[in-house]
């Protein structure tokens, strides 16, 4: 295989990249400045050592605890249950919520062989107990996989004097949080609905 060939078939597995982008962006890589290449590569390079999921809340962050964990202004009585790191970007994004967040890493799906000991629900719950939470709110994505994390949660927090709520109606069913347009986002946080009973 020729150093092309090598380079199109590693970029082709990036996500939402098929054979024929990835020939293209490598024939980019070809002709465009070196100087591109060696930011782009040495970034690449240290990526994972310098961007890591914060120890409190499992966000990515440069410094842990992350800014949003070590925020003072933040309204510690509310939590927001996240699939993935980059949920806590758009919903942070929205301008519609000041609380703290928890990601989860993933959702449940019995399919895919994803169960409750490949997610960090202990890391949760143990946090739910430390803290003075007063609500829950479950954002996990509107799909099969996250309705199903998002009952789990709710069997994991019965008993607990906490409200549990979860994101208004509003958000494009199947699809995944981070494709939510800002004010669809906003409108369904400020509107967010009962999910304990
Ligand atoms: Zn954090």
């Amino acid at each position: 295989m020729t150093h092309l060939e090598q380079l199109i078939k590693l970029l082709a597995r990036l996500p939402g990249i098929g054979p024929k982008s990835a020939s293209r962006l490598a024939y980019h890589l070809i002709k465009t400045d070196a100087a591109y290449n060696e930011q782009l590569a040495a970034l690449i390079e240290t990526i994972q050592q310098r961007v890591f999921p914060c120890s409190i809340c499992g966000s990515y962050t440069e410094v842990d605890p992350c800014p949003i964990c070590s925020d003072p202004t933040r309204d510690t009585t509310l939590i927001c249950v996240v699939e993935q790191p980059q949920d806590v970007i758009t919903i942070s994004s929205s301008g519609a919520y000041n609380g703290l967040f928890h990601v989860l890493g993933g959702a449940l799906s019995p399919l895919e062989g994803i169960g409750p000991d490949k997610l960090d629900f202990d890391r949760f719950i143990k946090r739910i107990e430390g803290g003075n939470f007063k609500e829950v709110i479950i954002a996990t994505n509107p799909t099969e996989e996250g309705d199903t994390t998002a009952m789990y949660l709710k069997h994991l927090l019965k008993g607990k004097e906490i409200a549990i709520t979860r994101l208004a109606a509003g958000l494009p069913i199947g699809g995944d949080l981070e494709y939510a347009d800002r004010l669809t986002l906003a409108r369904s946080l400020r509107g967010r609905v009962d999910f304990s009973s």
